[in-house]
């Protein structure tokens, strides 16, 4: 299941909780500007949106923007997702980037749930820590911790600060 997120005409706003001053779509807006007007805020159940792996941002029934969900922050009684703008090359982004809304519907809710033919053999993938279980994301639950503490027993003697620092300085030499 995919969530769409519809987005209304634009608008300025204040005191938005994402920081933004202004929602909603106007002509020729980009991608990234779709995905910070639609991602947030809405009334939506914060559980069903993080299980969530794609986003349609749509205006003017037409797609604006698809994102991969990695998460769902909540803004008192509202809902912000969290993810990464998909491009060119992505089965979903190729599917839909620019075309018609494929959950338009005549509901007054700018968001809606549904299935996208693209996504099936997406969302089962293998855990990326190798334990050969299945997931709808990078990593079967918990998993990016066990990836990563196994990393710090076997490269740092167990030693988180070490690997800590070793990014640190990794990261460093490489912009300097
Ligand atoms: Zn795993």
């Amino acid at each position: 299941m995919a969530v769409r997120i519809r987005l209304g005409d634009y608008q300025s706003v204040q005191g938005d909780p994402l920081g933004r001053d202004w929602v909603g779509c106007f002509p020729r807006m980009t991608e990234a500007e779709a995905w910070q007007a639609g991602r947030g805020v809405w009334k939506m159940n914060r559980a069903r949106a993080a299980a969530e792996r794609f986003c349609l941002i749509t205006g003017k029934n037409r797609v604006l923007a698809v994102a991969e969900i990695s998460g769902a922050v909540k803004y008192q009684d509202r809902i912000a997702l969290q993810g990464e703008l998909l491009v060119a090359g992505h089965p979903l982004y190729d599917a839909y980037a620019g075309q018609a809304d494929p959950l338009a519907n005549t509901s007054q809710n700018s968001v809606t749930y549904g299935d996208l033919p693209e996504e099936a053999a997406l969302c089962i993938r293998p855990c990326a820590c190798g334990c050969g279980e299945t997931t709808r994301r990078y990593f079967a639950p918990g998993h990016e911790m066990k990836a990563i503490q196994a990393r710090v027993r076997q490269h740092f003697g167990g030693s988180a600060l070490a690997f800590i620092q070793w990014i640190d300085q990794t990261l460093q030499n490489a912009t300097s």
